[in-house]
């Protein structure tokens, strides 16, 4: 097997032809010729599209270059997760979700619980689910979560629920698969915001869901033909084209991160300081028996005092923009308690590190925290 870089560039790319693209453009069709029967790999646009197929087989290389694996692409991070759930869960059913996982899915939670659905949580640190997992018929889980940085240990998640039948999702999205990968720890499905670290450019919405197992992907794409949640070719083709440089981005993004991390361990103005690859975390452990070496996501969330200290060392910050969403190139920091989804206190950073040099983030971090302490 190659190793990670070489399969990010190569990924999905079809076989060489003469006078062809590397990477053929995007196809824009609703419709394809489609003599004769109402069958083919190509019928209407809702259903399939040459765009998506190689990108599909893009992602499915990357999250399982083991065994064959089968990946749907969505229009969002969203979208991909509500068709696992939906294409899966059905009334009087038990799902467990993370106390702690994406702000949306409380949401989500309300929807299922609305269908009749028994909706059971607990956190994601400790492996806490464990506790919940009875007769569940679908187990999900967010590790790295966010924005809490907790982890779990997938595979002995894996192994209880599946001793009981119960089907197991992973949000990989923080991580990327070139940072874990999921259904090698034991999952059913890794599912995926694409918008964030695995695009990594802050321009375009993206969802994936990827299995090893033919029924559970029909059903998945049954669900998404049904409710329309597509990906446009140009996001799809975006997306792909931005694959070939995720090795480079998730390797230099996880040493700035580090760095970051390090030079706010030292701030007596800095509490609640997390991230999965300083060695004193409380996730180190558990993150360096089931992620990829060095690997361990470009975000790190901290407190400082209060809301008014936050928002001062948002505004001195020159390198890094005040903005939601990760993974990006350029670096961002948000008080995330401005959404109201998210159980943090009001001085909540997170901060998605990009592509800078790391010297020059620590110093302007370092600087906007002195800032920030002066006012
Ligand atoms: C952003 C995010 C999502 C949602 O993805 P969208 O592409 O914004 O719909 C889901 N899970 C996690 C962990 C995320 O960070």
């Amino acid at each position: 097997m190659t190793g990670d870089s070489t399969r990010a560039v190569r990924a999905g790319l079809p076989e060489a032809e003469a006078y062809h693209p590397t990477l053929p453009g995007p196809v824009f069709a609703a419709h394809y010729h489609l003599p004769g029967d109402a069958s083919g790999p190509y019928t209407y646009g809702r259903e399939s599209n040459p765009t998506w197929t190689l990108l599909e087989e893009a992602i499915s290389e990357l999250e399982s270059p083991g065994a064959p694996a089968r990946t749907s692409v969505f229009a969002s991070g969203m979208a991909a997760i509500s068709a696992v759930l939906f294409s899966q869960v059905r009334t009087g059913d038990v799902v467990v979700l993370p106390n702690d996982c994406y702000q949306l899915m409380p949401a989500v939670r309300e929807r299922l619980e609305s269908y009749g659905v028994e909706v059971r949580t607990a956190p994601t640190a400790g492996d806490a689910q464990l506790d919940v997992l009875d007769g569940a018929r679908l187990l999900w889980i967010e590790t790295p979560s966010n924005p809490g940085l907790d982890v779990c240990d997938i595979r002995r998640l894996a192994e209880a629920a599946h001793a009981q039948g119960t089907l197991v999702a992973v949000d990989n999205t923080l991580a990327t698969p070139l940072g874990q990968r999921p259904l090698d720890l034991g999952a059913d499905f890794s599912v995926a915001s694409g918008t964030k670290a695995l695009t990594g450019h802050g321009d375009i919405l993206l969802g994936y869901v990827t299995t090893r197992d033919q029924a559970l992907t029909d059903s998945v794409r049954q669900w998404r033909k049904t409710v329309g949640a597509i990906p446009g070719p140009m996001e799809a083709w975006l997306a792909h084209r931005s694959l070939a440089t995720l090795a480079l981005r998730v390797e230099r993004q996880a040493v700035g991160a580090l760095a970051v991390a390090e030079a706010l361990r030292d701030r007596p103005e800095v509490t609640g300081l997390r991230h999965p690859g300083l060695p004193t975390d409380p996730a180190h452990a558990g993150a360096v028996a089931q992620m990829r070496p060095g690997r361990f996501g470009c975000v790190v969330s901290f407190v400082l005092p209060d809301k008014a200290h936050a928002e001062r060392f948002l505004a001195e910050l020159t390198l890094v923009d005040d903005a939601t969403s990760f993974g990006g190139v350029r670096s961002t920091a948000e008080r995330r308690g401005r959404w109201g989804g998210d159980a943090v206190p009001d001085g909540f950073i997170r901060f998605s590190v990009g592509a800078e040099d790391p010297d020059d983030l620590v110093a302007d971090v370092l600087r906007a925290l002195d800032g920030a302490a002066r006012e």
